[in-house]
């Protein structure tokens, strides 16, 4: 714009009314991308007063603090904002959360997503995490029909961690059953249906109390387990009251009647190795964060940024 028509804009200015001032203050303050961010959050509270607290849904408002609203809850009488009691909780830089959203999106390592947005890697390691926690916990809670059970390993690893207390992983050494019994190699068991609904979990053991420990009551009774030829499996269908389909891979049994089989979870375990190969070996301490944002990548639709910030919006289960 010319300094001419800036100041005939200006000078216009002065025939708003109060109202298209209003108007004008918030155009202005949500183009701003810290201003946009906070109105989406509050938007939440707009839609759905909760209380963080007690659930209660009779708030107020209650003046603001660094433009951000605060709320009072008439039942307990404690105060929050948009963010209490979510991931989101007193992180700053709200202007640069979506975009660091969309580079996790395109898996960017922790210190390549620091460099692009312009944070420190402390900061780009507490985003990650905080923003890691629910996915984590956001498993299929139900599954049904053929269901396909596998486990898949992890190497040990203490990562970032300055003391190691265990021998590092030997390069090269393959995975499989032979690292069952190998203090250095984490079991993950992961079960999925053909609906896709998706449970997996960090095994204490591949024991069949491991492992039953972990499906006891996830699986509709009569549903078809699959599995390969682990002994632990046929207990393990038994007390759940499901029909077993064992698989003799090694004899060179991968499919029974056409439909049993555990090529779904064994593709999906493949696609979660060849993902995770973009960190080069994640700490044993976050693999559940590492496994949640996989299975949230791989198991929803159009996932985007957008979607991983709705579920920021959810409080924390405490
Ligand atoms: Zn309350």
């Amino acid at each position: 714009m010319t300094p001419a028509k800036f100041n005939h804009l200006l000078q216009d200015l002065d025939h708003l009314t109060e109202e298209q001032v209003q108007r004008l203050i918030l155009h202005f303050q949500t183009t701003d991308p810290e201003q946009k961010m906070i109105a989406a959050l509050e938007q939440r509270i707009i839609d759905k007063p909760e209380c963080p607290h007690c659930h209660s849904g009779v708030i107020k408002r209650n003046g603001k603090k660094d433009n951000i609203q605060r709320y009072l809850c008439k039942n307990c009488l404690k105060t929050f904002s948009a963010t209490t009691g979510t991931p989101l909780a007193r992180l700053r830089h709200k202007a640069k959360w979506l975009d660091y959203m969309e580079g996790m999106l395109g898996s960017k390592v922790l210190r390549q997503a620091a460099t692009d947005y312009n944070i420190s890697l402390g900061t780009s390691f507490r985003w990650r995490h905080r923003f890691l926690q629910l996915p984590a916990e956001m498993k299929a809670k139900w599954l049904e029909g053929i269901v396909e059970a596998d486990e898949t390993f992890f190497a040990y690893s203490e990562k970032g961690s300055k003391k190691l207390n265990r021998k590092p992983h030997k390069r090269g050494k393959h995975m499989g059953k032979q690292g069952r019994s190998k203090e250095d190699w984490i079991p993950v068991l992961t079960v999925r249906d053909r609906g896709k609904h998706t449970f997996d979990s960090i095994l204490d053991s591949t024991s069949i109390k491991g492992i039953n420990e972990q499906i006891a009551g996830k699986i509709e009774e009569d549903s078809v387990l699959c599995s390969d030829g682990y002994k632990s499996y046929i207990q393990i269908a038994k007390k759940n009251g499901l029909i077993h389909k064992r698989l003799n891979l090694s004899a060179g049994i991968r499919v029974i009647d056409k439909v049993f089989h555990i090529q779904n979870v064994n593709a999906y375990h493949s696609r979660l190795k060849n993902w995770m190969n973009n960190f080069h070996g994640v700490a044993t301490k976050y693999l559940d964060h590492y496994l949640g944002w996989f299975r949230l990548m791989d198991t929803t639709e159009n996932f985007n940024e957008n979607k991983l910030l709705l579920i920021q919006q959810h409080l924390r289960a405490t």
